[in-house]
């Protein structure tokens, strides 16, 4: 599965991260441990005050960022009605609403993101009526991420659940996570899916088994990524998807330090700075509606 499936979550998490997180543990997470100027600690909901700077000296208030994210919401809305667009992303567009509908301090721009997600919803459980014959494990992964997501949003099916669980049982944790977190950290041997014509190889191959292209392995960190979301996702929705959050979160101190950019040098560097959004979305406890 490619790290692109996610991009709903992202952004999602870029809309939510800067209002309900005391992004202390982040800053103190990296190398440098410096904060960005002007940073200080999210308040409560209760001393939200809308016209605030979004920072000190900055030239939008928090109630223009609000504009902003509900003019993102609408056009992002726009881009689900592709036929296309929901059949590849349809579980990101519950991710990013779920996620706003949650997180955001605006009760206004909540109540938005509610509505929306509940009719993304039930038109993704619509197309998602039950676990296909012969499912495979990142088709079950996308029903997780799914599933959960609707049900959060109030478009809950208990039926598909038990058979998500029985279909997932049949697979293990390297079918879905590509390692298994019992015996090993995030491996560094995964290749990309081909380039040239989309087959999956395995582990360790440094050609495409069917047009012979070289392939370019995913930095650890990637693996670790998804991995982290994955069994997040199983566990919060009662589905096991090969293995636990725990048993994935356990390698968090073989991954550190997070090395810099190194002047452009660090080639992993936008993955160490993906998986650490991933960690803090995982971590972070972003409260029910
Ligand atoms: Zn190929």
């Amino acid at each position: 599965m490619s790290v692109k499936v996610l991009s709903g979550f992202v952004i999602a998490l870029f809309l939510a991260l800067p209002l309900v997180i005391d992004q202390s543990f982040l800053f103190a997470d990296c190398q440098s441990g410096s904060r960005p100027k002007g940073w200080q600690p999210t308040g409560d909901a209760d001393d939200f005050d809308s016209s605030r700077p979004i920072w000190p000296g900055a030239k939008f208030t928090e109630q223009d960022r609000q504009r902003a994210v509900e003019r993102g919401l609408r056009f992002i809305y726009k881009t689900a009605q592709d036929p296309h667009n929901f059949a590849e992303h349809g579980h990101d567009y519950l991710w990013c609403y779920d996620t706003t509908a949650r997180a955001m301090k605006d009760e206004a721009v909540r109540s938005m993101a509610a509505e929306i997600g509940q009719k993304i919803a039930r038109r993704w459980r619509q197309a998602n009526p039950r676990v296909p014959p012969g499912a495979s494990a990142d088709t079950i992964t996308v029903l997780v991420f799914g599933g959960d997501l609707a049900d959060g949003l109030g478009v809950r099916d208990d039926a598909i659940k038990e058979e998500i669980r029985r279909a997932a049982a049949r697979f293990s944790p390297k079918d879905f996570l590509e390692f298994d977190p019992d015996t090993e950290p995030p491996p560094s041997d995964v290749p990309e899916d081909c380039a040239r014509c989309g087959t999956e190889n395995p582990r360790g191959s440094g050609f495409c088994s069917r047009c012979k292209a070289r392939l370019t392995m995913r930095s650890r960190y990637d693996v670790w990524s998804e991995a982290l979301i994955i069994t997040w996702s199983g566990d919060r929705y009662g589905v096991k998807l090969g293995a636990s959050y725990a048993d994935v979160l356990k390698w968090l101190p073989v991954m550190r330090p997070y090395r810099g950019r190194e002047g452009g040098a660090n080639r992993e560097f936008v993955d160490i700075v993906y998986a650490v959004t991933h960690l803090v979305y995982t971590r972070a406890p972003i409260p029910h509606r």
